[in-house]
């Protein structure tokens, strides 16, 4: 992602209200994210442990979408996979991600649902976390790989909320 400011994120969401965006909690590591090594920008909400957010470009713009993880978890004894990133990990580290759906829609209480890295830091973990069956390869093209398919992959869920 192109690097960007406080107000172009907050700008960005397009299934949360005005007065929503503004009241959320950017990371507390916000000025210092590398934008230009993430493909998808990822957090939890500091101040409001349920919410998270991600940001993705699209046609050269942030698109950014609000999530609310749901209260119940996996058992970290199962294994999981999150389905955007494809890192294995524990069933207590991914978790059920709804999403609001744009506009009426979302207003009369659609959803759309997706499991996620529970921290939303796929974009990390597409890039450092190669599994074993791809380590034979060039870890620089594997995590290229691994990152585009991530995008494509937020970028899927975005046009589900967008529909
Ligand atoms: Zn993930």
């Amino acid at each position: 992602m192109r690097p960007i400011t406080e107000q172009q994120l907050r700008r960005s969401f397009v299934n949360c209200s005005r007065g929503e965006a503004d009241a959320m909690t950017l990371p507390r590591t916000f000025a210092a994210t590398p934008c230009d090594e993430l493909v998808v920008l990822g957090w939890r909400d500091p101040e409001a442990p349920l919410r998270g957010y991600l940001v993705v470009e699209r046609d050269g713009q942030p698109v950014g979408v609000a999530v609310r993880a749901a209260d119940t978890r996996m058992s970290s004894a199962t294994p999981a996979m999150c389905p955007l990133c494809q890192t294995a990990q524990s069933g207590s580290d991914v978790s059920l991600f709804t999403a609001r759906r744009k506009g009426d829609a979302g207003r009369d209480g659609n959803t759309v649902g997706t499991y996620i890295c529970a921290d939303l830091a796929c974009a990390i973990r597409a890039r450092t976390e190669i599994p074993p069956w791809l380590r034979e390869r060039d870890p620089d093209e594997v995590a290229a790989e691994r990152t585009a398919e991530l995008e494509q992959r937020v970028r899927g869920f975005l046009d589900a909320v967008l529909r």
